[in-house]
């Protein structure tokens, strides 16, 4: 279990707050709006209505004995900017911060945060992603030109091995994992057959995997 505290309760930093919290965490969520305080209060397992602007009151949660701090304040700016560097100042060992812009991202950078986050940007990608390509469902980016993806199972790989469709050899795409049901399996050997509904995890350049991904389901 790892420590967090999430300043700034917008739609970002109330997701961040309560996921962290329902995946275990001791999550301690701030804002200075008393509404968002309220609204999230049965979902973390501290809710403070306080202004992360005041050095005094960070200092008061002990804010620098958290193992992650999330500056999620998102339409201001400048107070996202002027927190950062108290947190860093003040001695937080991981601060991560939301930028709006690609220049705010690289203020936050400079100034010392961490991990600089975008998740409008990211999620626009993402979205935009799968639109393009039929079957995919998820997507992780690791390069411009290398990503994880999910993808449905085409039609045409029903019945055949992965050595018969030989993904590696043809398309330089290795299979991860293969979600079937509710079972997983993981590093699937080169006799593992494709059933209907099989939802593969694969590995390679972007354009080979939506090749997959644009086959007929
Ligand atoms: P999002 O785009 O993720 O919804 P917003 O910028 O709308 O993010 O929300 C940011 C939140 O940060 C708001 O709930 C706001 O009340 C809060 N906030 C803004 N300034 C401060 C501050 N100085 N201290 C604490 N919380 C703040």
């Amino acid at each position: 279990m790892k420590t967090f505290a999430v300043i700034g309760l917008g739609r970002f930093g109330s997701s961040v707050a309560t996921t962290l919290y329902r995946l275990g965490h001791e999550v301690l969520a701030v804002d200075s709006d008393a509404k968002k305080v309220e609204d999230i209060i049965e979902n973390v397992t501290h809710a403070v209505q306080a202004d992360a602007k005041d050095e005094h009151t960070l200092r008061e949660l002990g804010i620098r004995n958290f193992d992650v701090v999330v500056v999620a304040i998102g339409q201001d700016m400048q107070t996202n900017i002027l927190v950062t560097v108290m947190l860093k100042d003040m001695g937080v060992k991981k601060v991560v911060s939301k930028a709006r812009t690609e220049l705010h991202g690289k203020v936050l950078q400079r100034i010392g945060a961490d991990r600089v986050v975008f998740p409008e940007r990211d999620m626009g990608e993402r979205v935009a992603r799968a639109l393009v390509s039929k079957n995919i469902m998820e997507q992780i980016n690791l390069s411009p030109d290398y990503s994880i993806a999910e993808l449905m199972a085409p039609q045409s790989y029903v019945g055949k091995t992965l050595q018969e469709l030989a993904f590696r050899k043809e398309l330089g795409v290795t299979i991860l994992a293969i979600r079937r049901d509710n079972d997983i399996i993981i590093s699937p050997g080169a006799k593992t057959e494709i059933k209907p509904n099989d939802v593969l995890v694969a590995i390679g350049r972007y354009e080979k995997l939506e090749e997959i991904g644009d086959k007929e389901l």
